[in-house]
């Protein structure tokens, strides 16, 4: 048997129990740094497994798990634990009625990302690898961290987890998508986008329809933004990079006959290089900038860049690693991940150290369904996304695909040899 099948050993006797938090943790989603159960949960099934057990790092809601079993690499492993402000379609005989307050409003909650899966994930595999001890030496960390959705729970965390766990070998994370259930996903390099948000206000002068010369109006300069932002990916970047630039939001006036006297634009940018991001971030303040200047006074422009989060750049060594575990212990259901222009703040626990990091997806969704769909070029339509009302994985294979791996990975680095 090999080391990783040592301590999955266990996982028959587990599933039950697994299933069960999955069904509970599913029917009771809560939202971004709101986490209160689902941690109290989290760390009550560390210190059940023998952890040294950290609540509340990081001013929210955030669990550190440590688990020090000799000499030998330092593994942290990460799960996210929001839910997110969803009306859940009635699939399942655990699907959540949970409502809370988002910003002032009343909303439904549902697990509509599967973070409720990366927890009883990394539930599963820490009992394992505390059961089997005898396997691995080292030191294991299990990091349960809120606010994935906001971008907010892992640089809130990522000081807090370093003084507790001043040195670290390798962090590893998940996320499960629509993919087959029992497959997993890896590259080497850039694997999610980098993204930032931009809110951008014009200040200008506002006055009556019918006399634009007393003004200068900032629904023109605000229009000439919009269009002149479209040539930083089509005529500034490299047609070989990766480069998003959306103006999601815009807003001026409030009637016809009135000048406004103020514009808001709305931008979220996403690349896989760090260069590329900070070229779209000057490109984006030059741009709007010169518009107001090119309106004239008294036009400028007030920007609050919000909401960042790093490219998600696995190590490439250290996925080349994982690779061969998982090609050793899933064969042909380990794919070669295709970089997504989805977000994470995974690496920011990576980056604080800095120390490597790799992050990969694992398939939640019937098989046949998705080979059908496929086929059919329907993959759209009949596979949901992360964030549609029935991303609801089946439960097999996936959670025991997501404990698999964890177990896999940590063990790359934790096996006795
Ligand atoms: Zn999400
Ligand atoms: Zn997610």
């Amino acid at each position: 048997m090999t080391d990783s099948a040592t301590v999955l050993a266990g996982l028959d006797e587990l599933r039950p129990q697994l299933e069960e938090l999955y069904q509970h943790l599913h029917a009771h989603p809560e939202l971004s740094n709101q986490e209160v159960a689902s941690a109290a949960r989290m760390a009550e099934g560390l210190r059940a497994s023998g952890f040294e057990v950290h609540e509340q790092v990081g001013a929210s809601t955030g669990v550190v798990g440590i688990l020090r079993n000799g000499e030998g690499p330092v593994v942290l492993l990460r799960a996210d634990m929001d839910g997110l402000p969803v009306l859940e379609d009635e699939k399942v005989p655990y699907r959540s009625r949970a409502r809370g307050t988002w910003q002032g409003t009343d909303v439904p909650i549902m697990h509509a990302c599967g973070h409720d899966t990366h927890m009883t994930a990394l539930q599963g595999a820490t009992r394992l690898l505390a059961d089997s001890t005898d396997a691995w030496s080292g030191t294991l960390v299990a990091v349960f961290q809120p606010a994935e959705e906001v971008v907010a729970g892992a640089y809130g965390m990522a000081e807090q987890v370093k003084e507790l766990v001043p040195h670290i070998d390798v962090a590893l994370g998940q996320h499960v998508w629509p993919a087959p259930a029992g497959t997993v996903h890896t590259a080497a390099g850039p694997v999610m986008a980098s993204t930032d948000g931009c809110n951008i206000t014009i200040h200008s002068r506002g006055g009556h329809g019918s006399q634009p010369e007393n003004t200068v109006d900032p629904v023109v300069i605000a229009a000439h933004i919009v269009v002149r932002l479209q040539t930083i990916v089509s005529r500034e970047i490299a047609p070989q990079s990766m480069a998003v630039v959306t103006v999601g939001r815009l807003n001026a006036g409030s009637k016809g006959n009135i000048i406004p006297a103020t514009a808001e634009i709305e931008i979220n940018i996403r690349s896989y290089d760090e260069g590329v991001r900070a070229h779209l971030k000057r490109s984006i303040e030059r741009i709007v900038n010169a518009e107001c200047a090119a309106a004239g006074e008294p036009a400028r422009a007030e920007f609050e860049w919000i909401t960042p989060a790093p490219v998600t750049d696995n190590d490439p060594p250290s996925a080349e690693r994982l690779g061969a575990a998982f090609d050793a212990a899933f064969g042909d259901d380990h794919w070669d991940l295709v970089p997504v222009a989805g977000s994470e703040d995974f690496g920011v626990l990576g980056d604080v150290y800095p120390a490597p990091y790799v992050f990969w997806f694992f398939g939640g969704f019937p098989r046949d369904v998705y080979e059908k769909a496929l086929a059919q070029g329907t993959l759209a339509e009949d596979v949901p996304s992360n964030h549609a009302p029935n991303f609801i994985p089946e439960m097999q294979p996936t959670l025991d695909t997501g404990v698999r791996a964890l177990v896999v990975a940590a063990m790359e680095w934790l096996a006795r040899r």
